[in-house]
């Protein structure tokens, strides 16, 4: 529900480490910014279908999944559902139908046996998209900022994810909490660490994302920060993260 914190960042370099150590991946982009599709390598304004189709119904997953040459080359590809401004009009479009936010569970579950994991990256809103992948998800990754407010943010997140979880999704769960763009010489950041860790427990993810500028560069260069640069400290920390949840998402 919040901007700007990482979501994207943390959904490409997941995606990217999970593939590099072997995992099949499906990456959903669901934000009309199309951000996830672009930091993947593919074109948002070249899509022939997205996850538009799919969420209307005109088109199944798997006409609508596409690779992304430089992942390809680089070992650690995963399949892309892509999407782009066309993707703001199925808000309003999918209102008044049945099943609106049920979409995206339903047409996923013709390709579950394709994939080890499937990584949805959602908009910082609580919308009918956001919703449609909360439906389908069996669990949230949720990426922090150690900042003052972030702990206000995860209690309005934290109220969502149990309305979910009581009206619509009894499978939903909080897989953890991923500290990013962390900065070990401000105290306050490691206040807040220390919070989280004392209210949240074993839901915070031992990784913690430092910040580093080769994540925020490798966007423009369509491929994620662990392809751009794998032995930086940012990309370094994704691989680490990628291994520990292929560790917890056995239990998902
Ligand atoms: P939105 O809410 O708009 O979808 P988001 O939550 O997906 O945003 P990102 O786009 O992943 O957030 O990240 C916001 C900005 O911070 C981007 O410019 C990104 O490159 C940068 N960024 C993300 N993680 C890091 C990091 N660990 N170190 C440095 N910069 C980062
Ligand atoms: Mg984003």
């Amino acid at each position: 529900q919040k901007g700007g914190v990482g979501k994207t960042t943390c959904t490409v370099n997941l995606a990217a480490g999970l593939a590099k150590v072997g995992q099949r991946v499906l990456m959903v982009d669901l934000d009309p910014q199309g951000n996830a599709t672009m930091g993947s390598g593919v074109d948002k304004r070249k899509l022939a279908l997205s996850v538009y189709d799919v969420l209307l119904e005109s088109a199944s997953v798997a006409e609508v999944r596409v690779q992304s040459p430089k992942l390809v080359d680089a070992g650690c590809s995963y399949d892309i559902l892509g999407a782009n401004r066309e993707l703001a009009g199925a808000e309003v479009e999918l209102v008044s139908m049945e099943r609106r936010e049920r979409r995206l569970k339903q047409a996923l579950t013709a390709v579950m046996d394709d994939y080890d994991f499937v990584l949805i990256d959602c908009p910082p809103s609580l919308s009918m998209l956001t919703l449609n992948g909360l439906c389908c998800a069996h669990g949230v990754i949720v990426p922090m900022q150690c900042e003052y407010f972030a702990l206000e943010g995860l209690a309005d997140l934290v109220n969502t994810i149990k309305q979910v979880h009581a009206n619509l999704n009894k499978d939903l769960a909080i897989i953890g909490l991923l500290r990013v763009m962390f900065d070990p010489r401000i105290t306050l950041q490691h206040q807040v660490s220390e919070q989280l860790k004392a209210r949240f427990a074993e839901k915070v993810f031992d990784t913690v994302i430092p910040r580093n500028v080769r994540l925020a560069e490798a966007p423009s260069y369509g491929v994620p920060g662990v392809v751009f640069d794998a032995a930086s400290k940012g990309a370094q920390a994704y691989l680490s993260f990628a291994q520990e949840m292929v560790t917890r998402g056995q239990k998902f």
